[in-house]
């Protein structure tokens, strides 16, 4: 404090060389605050001003008359109550007017608040960043939960859907068939018929559905024995071939034999009735089914083409999706959920394979299942 309320080196060099100074000296840099350079004429008149501080005229001319009214040529003075500026006064030669420099007194109190005035600017600042930052932390976390709650609402809104169809279905061919009490089960057939089919068809829908929910909670168990998959496939399509043949079907089968590979056999039979069923269904009367199978050193490579009814471009990526059925199957007579893919394509991938879909409008779809020979 002693040292602030003594002109300084700066102050003196100020006035007489008319710079305002660029660095302040060591000793005082705490408590110096700006400089400024007051010129005045014969009359104690302001004429030049060069200053680093924040007044206005009316400061000026206040402190200047303040100053001229000091005995002292140099000293301090106090300005509205919390302002205190050093200031030297002289007469340079040879005009013989006036000049005062002042420098603003900063005192340790007024240091501590500028400090902690920036200090909490800088915490401020500080914590705005890390509101933000948090906030696009917690967004980035919660994506991933968000993706997955969504996924279970899909799942629950699509599978009430299809369960709805086949309940209605249910319902009003039991009402046709009971409200004639008097006639026979032979003369209801129909209605009996069409609760079978509807029957069957949502028990598969509810497999499907339990394997699914089972996938997304892990707790399908996969059993990975060592199996033949030229049998499988063979037992499958020796099971299935008399539903082709009701719409004079052809299905032309080459499998090697012995192709041993280490999975589990029902998910991969289950695989193979997706698949096949699905060519037979979008097939129509006297289409054609190649199913080709053989392996290579590394892999096993089963091709199923048919001659039906194609997938369009916009519709091959989103066919592996959970109930995703191209426009137009959902209103046909064709059973189908939209299910089957998404079961082939988590059956593929749980074997480390791949499932690839070639189509085309009109001209049939060919899918290739490609799957490691693991042992
Ligand atoms: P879906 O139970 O409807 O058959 P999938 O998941 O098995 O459900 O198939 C999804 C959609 O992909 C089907 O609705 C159908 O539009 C299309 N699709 C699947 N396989 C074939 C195929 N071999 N030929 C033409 N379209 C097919």
């Amino acid at each position: 404090m002693n040292d602030s309320v003594s002109v300084n080196q700066n102050m003196l060099l100020t006035a007489l060389s008319g710079e305002l100074p660029e660095t302040r000296l060591s000793s005082y840099r705490k408590h110096q605050g700006g400089i400024a350079r007051l010129q005045l004429d014969a009359l104690s008149q302001i004429t030049e001003v060069s200053s680093e501080l924040t007044l206005d005229e009316t400061d000026y001319l206040s402190i200047v008359e303040g100053i001229m009214m000091m005995s002292e040529n140099s000293g301090i003075i106090h300005y509205e109550n919390n302002h205190m500026y050093l200031y030297l006064r002289v007469i340079l030669k040879p005009t013989d007017e006036p000049v005062i420099v002042i420098q603003e007194v900063i005192s340790t109190l007024q240091s501590l608040l500028n400090f902690l005035k920036r200090i909490g600017l800088v915490l401020l600042l500080a914590l705005i960043l890390i509101f933000f930052a948090s906030l696009s932390i917690t967004q980035h976390a919660l994506a991933p939960i968000k993706k997955a709650w969504k996924k279970q609402v899909d799942f629950t809104s699509d599978a009430s859907h299809e369960l709805r169809t086949p309940l209605f279905i249910i319902q009003t061919n039991l009402e046709c068939a009971t409200d004639n009490p008097t006639e026979t089960i032979q003369e209801n057939e129909q209605w009996f018929n069409n609760i079978k089919i509807e029957t069957s068809r949502m028990t598969k829908l509810v497999n499907d559905l339990l394997t699914l929910s089972r996938t997304d909670s892990n707790e399908q168990a996969i059993k990975k024995v060592d199996f033949n998959l030229g049998e499988v496939f063979g037992n499958t399509i020796a099971m299935i071939k008399p539903y082709a043949e009701k719409t004079n079907i052809t299905l032309y089968a080459s499998i090697q034999p012995d192709m041993i590979m280490n999975g589990d056999e029902e998910l991969i039979k289950r695989l193979a009735v997706i698949l096949l069923d699905n060519a037979i269904k979008y097939t129509p009367s006297y289409g054609k089914i190649f199913i080709c199978a053989d392996q290579n050193v590394r892999n096993i490579v089963i091709k199923i083409s048919d001659t039906g009814i194609g997938i369009g471009k916009e519709h091959i990526d989103k066919i592996f999706d959970r109930f995703y059925q191209v426009d137009g199957i959902r209103s046909s007579n064709l059973q189908g959920s939209g299910l089957g893919l998404s079961l082939a394509k988590w059956i593929v991938t749980e074997h480390n394979g791949s499932i690839v879909v070639e189509s085309e409008v009109g001209n049939g779809s060919k899918f290739v299942i490609t799957l490691p020979v693991v042992r």
